[in-house]
């Protein structure tokens, strides 16, 4: 079983689906409660994974809606019955995701409408987790960031495709915007303590400092 990282009270847990490797997080905090976020590919994993934790799942946050971040939403929240989070920019993507993994040559089950959007400064709270969704569009125009308001230090943000290590989201795709992304990076995420933990969709976990100092990207 994966074994979570802790922050404070709360914990994550890191699960890499699907061919493009989109790691699905779920996050904690101490009373057991909590959210999904990107679940990409892979339900029954997935499910395991929440089954085996122990964790009280709350919701399904979506940081954006490309297609390897929501394959498996549809069996995931009708196995669990939990709503749906989406902010509404990216809608026309969550619709598109059946003809997007066509493109790649990627098998696909495409989700029902999301249940609920998601608005800029929105707080998800799960027993004593609390998330705050932050708008951060240029991978996708409806892209969020999910910041832990926990009040332990040091934090976490779960990033999506915005910043990796190392390395930033595309920006080609339909609806991208380079200088929005850079300005997001900076406003969003580089204004958190060095300390802050990123979980980015993508490759490994990194901090706000590491890529303040050796991100070329953000040069
Ligand atoms: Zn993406
Ligand atoms: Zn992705």
């Amino acid at each position: 079983m994966i074994k979570p990282r802790q922050h404070g009270a709360a914990r994550v847990w890191v699960l890499p689906t699907g061919p493009l490797q989109e790691n699905t997080l779920l996050v904690a905090g101490q009373a057991g409660e909590g959210f999904l976020v990107d679940p990409g590919d892979d339900a029954e994993q997935v499910l395991a994974l929440v089954r085996d934790s122990g964790v009280k799942v709350r919701g399904i946050l979506l940081t954006h809606a490309h297609f390897d971040h929501i394959g498996a939403v549809q069996p995931v929240r009708e196995a669990l019955a939990v709503p749906v989070y989406l902010h509404p920019a990216d809608l026309p993507i969550y619709q598109q995701g059946e003809a997007s993994a066509a493109r790649w040559g990627l098998p696909f089950t495409q989700p029902e409408a999301p249940d609920v959007e998601i608005a800029q400064g929105q707080t998800f709270t799960a027993g004593d987790l609390r998330l705050m969704a932050r708008e951060l569009p240029g991978h996708a125009p409806g892209h969020v960031v999910f910041v832990a308001q926990s009040g332990e230090e040091p934090g976490f943000v779960m990033a999506g495709d915005t910043l990796f290590q190392g390395s930033i989201g595309r920006t080609d795709l339909p609806g991208g915007n380079h200088p929005q992304l850079i300005a997001g990076i900076r406003r969003e995420l580089l204004s958190l303590p060095d300390e802050t933990a990123i979980y980015p969709g993508h490759g490994p976990a990194t901090t706000v400092g590491a890529e303040r100092r050796t991100n070329l990207f953000l040069r």
